[in-house]
């Protein structure tokens, strides 16, 4: 069954028109008016939906019912990820959405090789953000994960949080299970340097503001494992079923 994000507000009982991206996406997939489709808004659950009308770029689905679904981890994960090269964010963002993140904080780490500033940064915002959506619909997630802006790793630290705050290290000497087995927040940041790692001042910095360094295990993972890895063992361990 498609499913497609439409933005706010979808309501039952009505003939809602579905935005140009989907319509297109709909025509490709040489969809038929009555053909059932689901929609979610990214207000938690979703709808069953029948498609009304078709055409190359608008399309309309009458509304039939809402389903009270939820797929959420029962705690919020924020990945602080060091900006890497290339389009390897995006991955890292489809795969994070896949294993259930809440919140994707792009950091631009002094070992980034990648800068991100002004139009750039807004052009690849909106890119990731559609990242987002294509792996949530795929995941059947009906809550979309929060993007926030780029930040230097200094500035995001210095947000005030009561949430724990992970520094992945491959120094550190503690495991993430070994902590995990002994703890289970509602909320956590991870933080993944990028390529290089993280400079030993934003090391020490986050260490400060405190974050607390855990290891994964004694090989040292591409910035593309890290994160993943991570979210994957925090699920093993807490996400009931
Ligand atoms: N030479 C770099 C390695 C960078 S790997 C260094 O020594 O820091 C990129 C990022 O992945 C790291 O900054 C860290 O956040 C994470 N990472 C990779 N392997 C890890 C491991 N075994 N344990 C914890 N974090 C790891």
């Amino acid at each position: 069954m498609p499913r497609f994000y439409c933005p706010p507000p979808l309501a039952t009982r009505q003939t809602s028109a579905l935005p140009a991206p989907v319509a297109h996406h709909l025509h490709v997939l040489r969809m038929q008016p009555g053909a059932a489709l689901t929609l979610f808004d990214g207000r938690g659950g979703q709808y069953a939906a029948t498609l009304a009308e078709i055409g190359k770029k608008h399309a309309s689905a009458h509304i039939d019912a809402f389903q009270d679904v939820e797929v959420e981890l029962p705690y919020a994960v924020t990945l602080a990820q060091g900006l890497p090269e290339g389009s390897k964010m995006d991955w890292i963002i489809e795969k994070a959405v896949e294993l259930g993140v809440a919140a994707i904080q792009p950091l631009a780490a002094a070992r980034s090789v990648v800068k991100l500033s002004g139009e750039r940064a807004e052009k690849r915002h909106a890119h990731w953000e559609g990242v987002i959506v294509a792996a949530s619909e795929q995941s059947g997630r009906n809550r979309l994960a929060q993007l926030s802006p780029v930040s230097e790793v200094s500035r995001f630290m210095a947000q005030p949080v009561s949430q724990p705050r992970i520094l992945f290290s491959p120094r550190a000497r503690e495991s993430l299970a070994a902590w995990a087995g002994r703890t289970a927040p509602q909320a956590l940041t991870i933080l993944v340097g990028p390529e290089g790692g993280f400079s030993v001042e934003e090391e020490e910095a986050a260490i400060r503001a405190g974050a607390l360094a855990l290891s994964l295990g004694p090989r040292i993972l591409r910035t593309e494992t890290a994160g993943l890895a991570a979210l994957a063992s925090l699920g093993a361990l807490w996400q009931a079923m």
